[in-house]
């Protein structure tokens, strides 16, 4: 049996391919891997892979930055789940990690190119090619949110202006409703006030909308690809969004590869990370 592991902003979610659980995450290094390495002893897998919401080098094991997870940054991750644990670990970007998921359980199988993006605190992605994840040198490529796509633009997470992740993200979201109305409100209540017709909420979801297929577009030139999924807080929860973003991408492009391609919403929900990572021990 292997363990896939998958660490996010808001809980660190676990399957061993039969069950998926959760827990909160910790708020300290010293504490998730209490909580990784005890789960690894008690039910002592062959190999664990673990996805991390960040920039990962994955050859080496260590998470480079994590913009939305800060006490991560710097951490050998790999090196001290297995000094506890014995265990031979794993990591990998959290959206790369849902993206060879999706590929391989869920919504884009069979594609190729297959692109995953997580929209949710922050903006993920993640491609599959040929049946292989796409990692870069070290693990850290696709990183989607942080394509500038406005030169002097929103302030991102990262602290450069105008990427992607600004305005495609729910703090950019949030950001969006803030310019319509003077209200600071969480992202899902934006949501929440569009589905109930507020024209507000609607133009805010619009604004983001917008931002999200000049990004695809400029994917579709990259990379040609069969599928996009889209996975994440904000698609789950407004799945109108696909239909407007799918048609405003095809729009914007090249028309080859505007017909080759089409929107999905990914289908695995909030363990498609963890179960990325668990074929990913399996693979690697
Ligand atoms: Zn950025």
């Amino acid at each position: 049996m292997n363990l896939g592991i998958d660490i996010g902003g808001t809980f660190v979610k676990f399957t061993d391919g039969e069950r998926r659980w959760k827990e909160r995450t910790p708020e300290t290094a010293g504490e998730l891997l209490s909580l990784i390495s005890s789960t690894v002893l008690k039910l002592k897998p062959e190999k664990v892979g673990i996805a991390v919401a960040g920039l990962v080098n994955t050859v080496e094991g260590v998470v480079t930055d994590s913009p939305n997870l800060t006490f991560l940054k710097g951490l050998h991750l790999k090196r001290e789940v297995e000094r506890r644990t014995g265990v031979e670990t794993l990591i990998v970007n959290d959206a790369t990690a849902a993206a060879y998921g999706e590929y391989w359980l869920g919504v884009g199988k069979g594609s190729s190119p297959f692109i995953c993006l997580t929209l949710g605190t922050g903006l993920g992605g993640g491609a599959v090619v040929n049946g292989k994840p796409l990692l870069g040198a070290s693990g850290s490529a696709m990183e989607v949110g942080h394509m500038v796509v406005e030169r002097n633009g929103w302030l991102c997470h990262c602290s450069r202006r105008g990427c992607l992740e600004a305005y495609v993200s729910s703090y950019g979201l949030e950001r969006f409703y803030h310019m319509e109305t003077g209200e600071s409100v969480s992202s899902f209540e934006v949501i929440e006030r569009a589905k109930d017709g507020e024209e507000a909420a609607i133009r805010a979801l619009a604004g983001m909308a917008s931002y999200l297929s000049l990004g695809l577009m400029n994917l579709l030139h990259l990379f040609n690809p069969q599928v996009v999924a889209l996975a994440g807080g904000i698609p789950v929860h407004y799945p109108q969004l696909i239909e407007t973003v799918e048609r405003r991408t095809k729009e914007l492009s090249f028309p080859q590869p505007a017909k080759d391609f089409s929107l999905k919403l990914a289908t695995l929900g909030e363990f498609s990370g963890a179960l990325g990572a668990l074929l990913f021990s399996l693979t690697y």
